[in-house]
């Protein structure tokens, strides 16, 4: 039996996920904990944020992120391929600045104009 918190919203409830009885969740106050405390012993995935280099904006960092989650085991290789990237002003929120970053299966988008 594992004790988690859920992360989906700010209520934080306290999740015990039981691997025994085949992910079996309680403690969750409504349907996405369930999910989510299953996904987290099987197959935790994040949605990345971070940031990236940009030339000719008014800001030398476009905030960017996944486009979904991807899994928690490929965050290091996504992280490795941000500091090769450098966008190219204008940009709108939404645009693809990466496809398919670290064979993720996520592109990695703007998260603002800039
Ligand atoms: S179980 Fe539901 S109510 Fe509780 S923290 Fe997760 S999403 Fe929020």
């Amino acid at each position: 039996m594992k004790e988690i918190i859920c992360i989906v919203c700010p209520n934080g409830c306290r999740l015990q996920v039981d691997e025994a009885a085949d992910y079996a969740v309680s403690g969750h106050k409504c349907p996405r904990g369930k999910t989510y405390g299953r996904e987290e012993l099987t197959n935790p995935v994040r949605t990345l944020t971070s940031t990236v280099r940009i030339e000719g904006a008014a800001y030398p960092r476009l905030p960017v992120k996944t486009d979904h989650p991807i899994p928690k085991a490929k965050i290091s290789a996504v992280m490795a391929q941000l500091d090769a990237i450098l966008a190219r002003s204008p940009v709108k929120r939404g645009d693809i600045i990466a496809e398919n970053i670290a064979d993720s299966g996520a592109n990695l988008v703007a998260c603002r104009d800039l």
